[in-house]
C-alpha cells in the first residue's frame, strides 16, 4: 500500500532527544510498514544522526518481504532484513508460501528470521491456535536449521511458546523474544534455551515493580533494546520523543483489513492523535527507563545491548560480523 498524503511530517518535539552520545542497535522495527514506509529515509536519517546505527527490520507477511529486502539494498549498513510470517497475517498465506519464504533465504544471506509468534490477545485469538502453532514451528524448525535467529512475538502464550521451544530448541543461534513482557520466573527456562530479551516502549504498561523483578532476572548478556516501530511509542515526556505524524487514511485502510492499528492515550494529562507512531530515534527514551530500572548507568546499558545485538546478528553471511 502507497501512501498519498502529502501529510505525513515527522514532528521533532526537542533536539535535545538526538544529542546523546551512545550507540544503539534497534532489534526489532518494521520500518516497511505501509504507515511510514514512505518516511523511511528521515525516519532513517534521523535515528542515524541520534546514534541509533542498526535495525532489524521485520517482514511480517508475504506481501511485505521483498519491500524489506529492497530496503536492505537501499541501506546496506544499517538494515537488517528479516523474513517471517507473523501470526496476524496467516490467514492470507499462499499455498506456497513456505516455499517463497525459504527462497527469501536463499537470495539474502544477510537475513534472520522474523516475525513469527504466537498470539492469544485481543487480536491472535480470532485466529485459529492450532494453525498458529503450525505456522510457527515450520519457520522456528527454519530458523534452526539456517543457523540464524529468529524474533518471535508472543501475546498470552508463553506456556505454550516454552513447550514448543523445549521440543525444537534448543537455538544456540538465539532466538529474540521481542517486546518481552513476560513473567521473571520464565526468564530462566527461556534464556537456558538461547532467548535474548528484547525490550520496547510496550515495558512501560506494566507496573513499575514487576517490570524491575522482570528486568533484574534477565542475564546482561541476553538484553536488547529496540523500538517496534511504527508501534509501541514509549510512554514517556513527550519533549523527549520524536514522534511521526501518521496518515490517518492508510491507519483507516489497514484497520479495515483487520490490522490492529493502535490508538494512543499517552500518559495522563496528554493525549496524541491515534496516528501518532513511533520511530527507532525513540530507543533513547527505553534505554532511560529499562536503565533507571535496572539502576544501571545508561551508557554501560547501551554498551551492553549493543555488544549483545551485534553478536546476536553475527551469523555467517551477516552484514555485521
Ligand atoms: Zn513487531
Amino acid at each position: 500500500m502507497k501512501s498519498t498524503s502529502s501529510s505525513s511530517i515527522i514532528i521533532n518535539r526537542s533536539s535535545t532527544a538526538v544529542k546523546k552520545k551512545v550507540v544503539l542497535f534497534d532489534s526489532h522495527c518494521h520500518l516497511q510498514d505501509p504507515r511510514i514506509h514512505h518516511l523511511a529515509p528521515q525516519i532513517i536519517r534521523t535515528a542515524l544522526d541520534s546514534g541509533v546505527i542498526r535495525f532489524a527490520v521485520n517482514g511480517v507477511s508475504e506481501k511485505d518481504w521483498s519491500v524489506v529486502k529492497q530496503m536492505s539494498e537501499d541501506y546496506p549498513s544499517s538494515v537488517i532484513p528479516c523474513f517471517g510470517l507473523h501470526p496476524w497475517y496467516i490467514l492470507e498465506r499462499t499455498p506456497s508460501w513456505f516455499t517463497t519464504l525459504k527462497d527469501f533465504f536463499d537470495a539474502t544471506p544477510s537475513a534472520a528470521v522474523g516475525e513469527i509468534g504466537l498470539d492469544k490477545g485481543s487480536h491472535g485469538k480470532k485466529i485459529d491456535f492450532m494453525d498458529q502453532v503450525q505456522v510457527f514451528r515450520q519457520q522456528l524448525e527454519l530458523s534452526k536449521e539456517l543457523k540464524k535467529p529468529a524474533s518471535i512475538h508472543c501475546v498470552r502464550a508463553f506456556g505454550d511458546l516454552l513447550e514448543i521451544m523445549q521440543s525444537t530448541g534448543p537455538f544456540p543461534a538465539g532466538v529474540i523474544l521481542h517486546s518481552y513482557l513476560g513473567s521473571a520466573e520464565m526468564v530462566p527456562s527461556l534464556a537456558k534455551l538461547g532467548a535474548y530479551f528484547s525490550f520496547s516502549g510496550y515495558l512501560m504498561d506494566l507496573k513499575p515493580q514487576k517490570a524491575k523483578k522482570m528486568l533484574k532476572s534477565v542475564p546482561t548478556e541476553r538484553i536488547l533494546l529496540e523500538s517496534d516501530s511504527p508501534d509501541a511509542l514509549p510512554k514517556s515526556n513527550l519533549d523527549s520523543l520524536l514522534l511521526v505524524q501518521g496518515d490517518a487514511s492508510v491507519s483507516q485502510a489497514l484497520q479495515s483489513q483487520g490490522a490492529d492499528v493502535p490508538e494512543f492515550s499517552n500518559s495522563s494529562d496528554q493525549t496524541l492523535p491515534k496516528e501518532t507512531l513511533n520511530q527507532p530515534a525513540n530507543i533513547h527514551s527505553v534505554l532511560s527507563f529499562v536503565a533507571s530500572l535496572l539502576e544501571m548507568p545508561e551508557e554501560e546499558l547501551a554498551e551492553l545491548s549493543y555488544r549483545n545485538a551485534l553478536y546476536l546478528f553475527s551469523y555467517p553471511g551477516s552484514k555485521v560480523n
